[in-house]
């Protein structure tokens, strides 16, 4: 097999923010791995507040051969495939996923076989999926809300001291449920405790990552006297993390470039439930690619957040199918990607 990669620069439709934190695009990494004419597409997405960078993942990947491996012609291959390139270098964990992904989309296509089917996934199941409204001014916030058209759960990033008047903007456009994500941005437990209270009584689903992710006792606290679940995000990265997470939280928010990739999120999957977790599937801003790979995994998952092609301005990629808001799987090989001009 031999691996490919390039830089992209994936931009946004609209300028971004999060508690902390505001941008206009988005540095990827596109991966192909090829097989003998067939070829697998994958993809790093780093968002700037994380470790990684175009350049961090081009160093790693190009370090990476694939040469001596045959195609994959089960998970079981991939896994082994994986722990090589896990143990090349710590981190790196969206460079690794690009690799991971890609190697699911050819051994997919070489079987003729969904990816989905590869995890004997019900698509069925699907989860509704949510469209997500950075923080902003009340006059972007309603324009965002009409654009949700489609999604039946709203998503909105909370911490910046706006909090209500950015839930209130929304209710008086729609009535749609809302998960809220905090990215750690509320500081003190009694003031976080009491704003979901506030939250609980205007159809709010689950609040990801309240408190920084250093205060365990601080989250764990909230987790025991909060009306709604408390979900970690920044606080689980990858398997090694969902024991502990467990302690102080009612679920994990699995994300592909934050596991490198599907091989370990089927497994964080399986632990989570193991210990009674529930389960979110989120996104980066991604292209169709990395978001079709998160969604093979979605219909074992309580909850998804799988909007990243919605946001972006040049997706390489046609945007998934979306059904009253669940994103539709398709009996097709591998992802089941067409590129944007087909
Ligand atoms: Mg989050």
């Amino acid at each position: 097999m031999r691996l490919r990669f390039a830089p992209f620069e994936l931009q946004l439709r609209h300028r971004f923010g999060i508690a902390g934190h505001t941008r206009t695009s988005t540095p990827l990494v596109l991966t192909e791995i090829e097989y003998q004419g067939t070829i697998g597409n994958g993809e790093a997405s780093m968002p700037p507040y994380l470790a990684e960078n175009q350049e961090t993942a081009q160093q790693f990947l190009s370090v990476i051969d694939l040469t001596p491996f045959d195609a994959p012609r089960n998970r079981e291959d991939i896994e082994r495939i994986m722990q090589y390139v896990d143990s090349v270098a710590p981190g790196n964990t969206a460079a690794k996923a690009a690799i991971d992904i890609a190697l699911h989309d050819l051994l997919g296509k070489l079987s003729d076989k969904p990816c989905y089917e590869l995890f004997g996934v019900n698509p069925a199941l699907m989860p509704s999926s949510s469209f997500t409204i950075g923080i902003d001014t009340p006059e972007v916030i309603r324009k965002k809300v009409k654009e949700a058209e489609g999604f039946q759960v709203i998503k909105v990033k909370l911490g910046s001291g706006q909090d209500k008047e950015i839930i209130e903007t929304i209710r008086a456009e729609t009535s749609l449920p809302i998960s809220v994500d905090a990215n750690q941005g509320w500081k003190h437990k009694e003031a976080a405790l009491e704003m979901i209270h506030w939250l609980s009584e205007r159809k709010v689903l689950f609040i990801e990552q309240p408190m920084p992710k250093e205060d365990k006792e601080g989250n764990a606290w909230l987790t025991a006297n909060s009306p709604l679940p408390i979900v970690a995000d920044e606080a689980c990265q990858r398997l090694v993390d969902v024991e502990s997470a467990a302690q102080a939280y009612d679920g994990i928010n699995i994300k592909l470039m934050k596991c490198t990739g599907l091989a370990e999120a089927a497994k964080m999957i399986v632990r989570a439930r193991e210990l009674n977790l529930k389960i979110l599937i989120g996104c980066m801003t991604e292209t169709s690619c990395a978001v079709m790979a998160a969604a093979a995994l979605a219909p074992l998952c309580d909850w998804a957040d799988l909007d990243g092609p919605w946001l972006v301005a040049n997706n390489p990629w046609q945007l998934p199918l979306l059904e009253k808001g669940r994103i539709r799987l398709e009996n097709r090989p591998g992802l089941g990607l067409r590129a944007a001009e087909e």
